[in-house]
């Protein structure tokens, strides 16, 4: 019998209109980009903090109409900065265009792949290789603004190269794609990494944010049950992997429909093959599964 994972309360609600500024707390507007997509919920939220001078996080992908929209938001505003939370072509692209236009330093933690290039490891996937941030971010730095500060918090697994924003006016956590209420976040190897998402998953759960505000739908705002719900979710994902292994299953593409039917389309199983993959990859690490040649998602697997 293979381990079901527990259920995640999920919201789907979001009452939003695209293009239109919505001011969603005193220090916090949200405009959302018409990207809709089965990863990216009905587009990126783009999240503009403070008023007068003001920053804005996650200007989204290159979409025209989405660089009117912001830049409508903010008139007669200045922008003095622009931070990325991580560099998909959901949220970093539309930096450069913004630039151009307000002239504000762009931060991030760096370039795609950073955080593995420092580990060794070359990502080849996509991303937005474009990005390079004008200031580099680490864990624990702080961005004064006007009347707003953030500070940056590494939380590499979906990429490595991913910032959570923390507003402490507030006690709000830009949660990126990092957690967010919709969905799972997707973990996709090289760059996504199960052990570095489950770590920043753990640390979230210490910490006493009062509530999330994700790039893609609404917030999040019973933060650690929730993110607890995401942990236990995965590990039982993870017992689900082993079971299929001690039923001498060594294939991803026949694990994937015992552990996802019923959770997700069969259209989404190549997603859910990566996400197995990324728990592969951290199984074989901790000694507990073998692979045959290197790590892909062709390997055979075995119990070590
Ligand atoms: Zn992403």
């Amino acid at each position: 019998m293979t381990a079901k994972p527990p259920p995640i309360p999920f919201n789907r609600e979001l009452d939003f209109e695209y293009g239109r500024s919505d001011r969603v707390s005193p220090l916090i507007r949200r405009v959302i980009a018409p990207n809709s997509g089965p990863f990216s919920f009905y587009g990126t939220g783009t999240y503009i903090l403070g008023s007068g001078t003001v920053a804005v996080v996650d200007p989204g992908p290159l979409i025209d109409s989405h660089l009117e929209a912001i830049k409508a938001a903010v008139a007669g505003e200045t922008v003095s900065h622009i931070l990325i939370t991580h560099t998909h072509i959901d949220h970093s692209p539309l930096a450069a265009p913004l630039k151009a236009w307000c002239g504000a330093p762009t931060y991030g933690y760096g370039p795609h792949g950073s955080g593995k290039i420092e580990q060794g490891v070359e990502v080849e996937e996509g991303g937005d290789r474009d990005f390079a941030p004008d200031v580099e971010l680490r864990d624990g730095d702080v961005v004064e603004g006007d009347g707003w500060s953030v500070e940056a918090l590494h939380t590499p697994g979906h990429t490595s190269n991913h910032l959570c924003f923390q507003l402490p006016e507030e006690a709000a956590l830009l949660s990126g794609d990092h957690v967010m209420g919709w969905s799972t976040t997707i973990v996709s190897p090289p760059d996504g990494d199960m052990k570095d998402y489950m770590a920043s998953l753990y640390r979230l759960a210490e910490r006493d944010d009062a509530i999330y505000w994700p790039t893609h739908g609404a917030p999040i705002e019973t933060p650690q049950d929730y993110v607890r719900a995401l942990i236990a979710h995965r590990e039982a994902r993870e017992a689900g992997i082993l079971d299929c292994l001690s039923d001498g299953m060594i294939r991803i593409d026949e694990m994937v429909p015992r552990l996802y039917a019923g959770y997700v389309p069969p259209e989404m199983y190549p997603a859910a093959a990566r996400s197995v993959l990324a728990h592969l990859v951290w199984l074989v690490e901790k000694g507990v599964v073998s692979a045959d040649g290197p790590l892909s998602i062709d390997a055979a697997f075995r119990p070590a």
